[in-house]
């Protein structure tokens, strides 16, 4: 049997009817700028996360950026950031003349936040938590940390749309939160697509006018700006596709579910399935400290398998740090992600619980 980490062509196939005529819709009224539909899908992902503002631009990584940009950093500030994320977190920051701090992870892969104390400075301006893997951080313990030193807060929610802590979803509780819309992701898009939801007028005025040259009104601009803005076509996708979203994500709990049981006997760790926390598994992501070795048995079984993340980012050539990290170190050297979608069938669960339990030589 052949386990994919994640098949988009089983997902086309269940909405293929609702896409194909989506995308027609615009092709036939030839408006692929702006327009309804990415209005429509703005306000429709507003409303999901019940936030007041959505604002689609090109990708999770401009989203980061403009999000950045729009609460004014300049070179001198300092943005706490994880040690293990996707290299987009750290570049955004870079990328606006910032500098990014590096703050090593907890047991969960997720900024630890009594660590980012021992790292604030007189320019620590904002920290990005990053809901890791779909788990959402502690966002209250967050939030107090960052009223305390004075921070701005901006989510990374690329790998969490629908994440809530407490109810609430990600997103909504940091001056913003930034999405990504990469075909892989919870919603995914066509092609890049990303947006930015927030509840600060400003701030949404601020990220409108960046992310489309800077257009204060016609042939006035600001200082910076940019061509960031959600294609039509892909904003039409992503209409159709948030309908399904809840569903989907019901799936893949009811999936994590079952690798828990099915793994309960194994020596494999991961973060243990709660009912209340809602966690959105983007990714499963399992320990092991034979990571390398059950990597290798999996691939000559047909499945496959990634590893999230094989580097932490302090540690790659491009950012260099001396500092220590070792929770992230561990994580880099332990984590094993295996497939989960909400199209993957039961026996192909079943098969890759059963092949990481025969590795070990479970029954
Ligand atoms: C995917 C991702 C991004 C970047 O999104 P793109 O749309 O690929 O630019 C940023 N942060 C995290 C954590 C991601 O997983």
């Amino acid at each position: 049997m052949q386990v994919k980490l994640n098949d988009l062509s089983r997902q086309y196939t269940t909405i293929k009817k609702e896409i194909d005529s989506a995308i027609s819709k615009v092709v036939s009224n030839t408006q692929f700028i702006g327009g309804e539909p990415v209005s429509k899908f703005e306000n429709n992902f507003a409303k999901y996360n019940n936030v007041n503002y959505c604002i689609g631009c090109a990708n999770g990584t401009d989203a980061l950026e403009i999000a950045l940009e729009s609460l004014g950093l300049t070179t001198k500030d300092e943005v706490l950031i994880p040690a293990i994320t996707w290299v987009s977190t750290a570049g955004a920051v870079r990328n606006i003349g910032a500098k990014p701090i590096f703050v090593d992870i907890d047991e969960n892969d997720l900024i630890d936040i009594d660590k980012a104390t021992e790292k604030i400075t007189p320019n620590t301006k904002a920290i990005i938590p990053v809901h890791l893997f779909g788990q959402a951080v502690d966002m209250n313990k967050l939030m107090d940390f960052s009223k305390k030193h004075n921070l701005y807060v901006i989510e990374d929610c690329a790998q969490a749309h629908g994440a809530q802590w407490n109810g609430k979803n990600v997103g909504a509780f940091g001056d913003l939160g930034t999405f990504s819309f990469y075909p892989g992701k919870n919603l995914g898009a066509f092609g890049d697509a990303g947006g930015i939801i927030t509840n600060n007028r400003e701030l949404d005025k601020k990220c409108r006018m960046i992310r489309n040259h800077g257009q204060i009104t016609k042939h006035e601009f600001l200082t910076k700006g940019r061509n960031s803005r959600l294609d039509t076509l892909q904003a039409s996708v992503l209409t159709v596709k948030l309908n399904y979203l809840n569903q989907w994500t019901s799936r893949r709990r009811e999936i994590a579910k079952k690798y828990n049981s099915l793994l309960q006997d194994t020596p494999v760790k991961f973060k243990p399935f709660s009912e209340v926390l809602n966690h959105v598994y983007h990714l499963f992501v399992i320990k092991t400290d034979q990571r390398d070795q059950l990597k290798k048995h999996l691939e000559e079984k047909g499945i496959q398998t990634a590893i999230h993340y094989p580097i932490a980012l302090p540690f790659s050539e491009t950012f260099n740090d001396s500092n220590k990290y070792p929770n992230s170190l561990l994580s880099t050297q332990t984590s094993l992600t295996i497939p989960l979608y909400p199209e993957i069938e039961d026996e192909e669960v079943e098969f890759v619980a059963n092949e990481i339990k025969s590795f070990f030589n479970i029954k």
